[in-house]
């Protein structure tokens, strides 16, 4: 994947690695990379609902999506509602915990390695960190006030 930060669109569906990584890391905004939105109720996020989400959603989802600045917030939400994302929630989240990665998993077999044909979510600290090749930072968003997006 080759890097030229500050130039061309984003591609909201295709976040690149290192990009994804230094914004969730460092809390910046996904799409400009400058600092998040941040006021007393915490950071701000946007979080899309996924099959394998807690019921108590948002409070408690693992995400893969850095948070935003709220112009890309407004400008985030535009965009993906015109491609039927479904729900999601704008969110304050106060304690946005790293909890670990998702990436490709590899399994040496007899016949040499082999890769599963979809991502795996590990925690940190967990033993198959070893053999996941990480594409993605996971925060996983507790202490969460859904709130409306911000004018
Ligand atoms: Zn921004």
């Amino acid at each position: 994947m080759t890097h030229f930060p500050g130039t061309s669109r984003p591609i909201y569906d295709s976040m690149h690695v290192a990009r994804q990584r230094m914004c969730m890391y460092a809390m910046k905004c996904q799409i400009c990379g400058h600092v998040a939105s941040r006021d007393q109720d915490g950071w701000l996020f946007i979080n899309w609902r996924r099959p394998w989400d807690p019921p108590t959603w948002p409070e408690g989802s693992l995400t893969e999506q850095p948070p935003l600045c709220e112009p890309h917030a407004r400008m985030s939400v535009e965009q993906r509602s015109h491609l039927g994302r479904g729900d999601y929630a704008v969110l304050r989240v106060r304690t946005p915990r790293l909890w670990g990665i998702s990436g490709t998993n590899y399994q040496l077999t007899t016949s040499g390695w082999r890769t599963r044909d979809s991502n795996v979510m590990v925690p940190y600290g967990h033993v198959g960190l070893n053999a996941v090749l990480a594409s993605r930072m996971i925060r996983e968003l507790r202490k969460v006030t859904v709130i409306d997006l911000p004018k």
